[in-house]
């Protein structure tokens, strides 16, 4: 498959068709909802289906960016709560074009996180992970203003053990000038190169801006196994 990119500079330069991007507006024009919010592995719905998942520090944007690509707002809601139960949120397009989950989980790094905390996300998402062979995808969201930290590093290195795909999106690009965009996007990829598991190339969105975005809806609908109707 052709790794996804778009231009760092924001000028979009997709590998995507016309109609793969209307694919993943047809997904994400139906409307989401929330189907559960899930604190241990018993308790997640049927591997019946495909699914992706978010996951990031906290206050990296995920809930913003989820909230984007569903047109939704407040339909994923800010983790940023340090004492906040942590939970795996799951969420489904109401029922017509396909059958998918999106999984948003728990954001991690929290600077004065107990460990008891961090253990707790670390058994959770492990958990997680090695359950889900309908995973198709993990997008790692990652700051482009602080780029990939060290505790994205360990998440990455624990998404290669699990032998997941992962790929990094760039949240907040409207932060950065074009300069500044294509150095932390240059430094990302030479980081993933390193990594098996790794999807090759970066996604820069911001949710603010609508950067992105559709290339993130076609890249879920395409996992989602939603059907490209070509064009006559
Ligand atoms: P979460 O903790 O990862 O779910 O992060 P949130 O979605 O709650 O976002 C954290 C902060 O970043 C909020 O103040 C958002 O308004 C801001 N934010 C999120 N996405 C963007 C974006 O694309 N551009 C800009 N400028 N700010 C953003």
């Amino acid at each position: 498959m052709q790794p996804l990119a778009n231009d760092m500079t924001g000028d979009t330069e997709t590998s995507f068709s016309a109609e793969e991007l209307a694919a993943g507006d047809k997904l994400f024009l139906r409307p989401w909802r929330f189907v559960k919010g899930v604190v241990g592995i018993e308790h997640l719905p049927a591997a019946d289906r495909p699914e992706v998942a978010f996951a990031g520090r906290s206050n990296v944007g995920k809930s913003s960016l989820i909230n984007a690509l569903v047109r939704q707002h407040g339909l994923a809601r800010t983790s940023n709560t340090p004492g906040r139960t942590q939970e795996l949120n799951v969420f489904e397009p109401e029922p017509g074009l396909v059958d998918c989950y999106l999984f948003d989980l728990p954001g991690y790094g929290f600077a004065k996180a107990p460990k008891a905390k961090v253990d707790q996300w670390t058994g959770l998402v492990k958990d997680y992970l090695r359950g889900r062979p309908n995973l198709s995808r993990v997008f790692l969201l990652i700051d482009s203003r602080h780029g990939l930290k060290d505790i994205d590093r360990e998440i990455m290195s624990m998404l290669d053990t699990s032998a997941v795909t992962y790929q990094v999106v760039l949240t907040k690009g409207d932060k950065l000038n074009a300069h500044k965009l294509k150095a932390v996007c240059e430094a990302t990829t030479a980081v993933l190169a390193k990594h098996p598991a790794a999807f090759p190339t970066v996604l820069v969105t911001s949710a603010e801006k609508g950067q992105g975005i559709p290339e993130l809806r076609a890249t879920v609908a395409q996992l989602a196994g939603v059907e490209v109707l070509k064009q006559a």
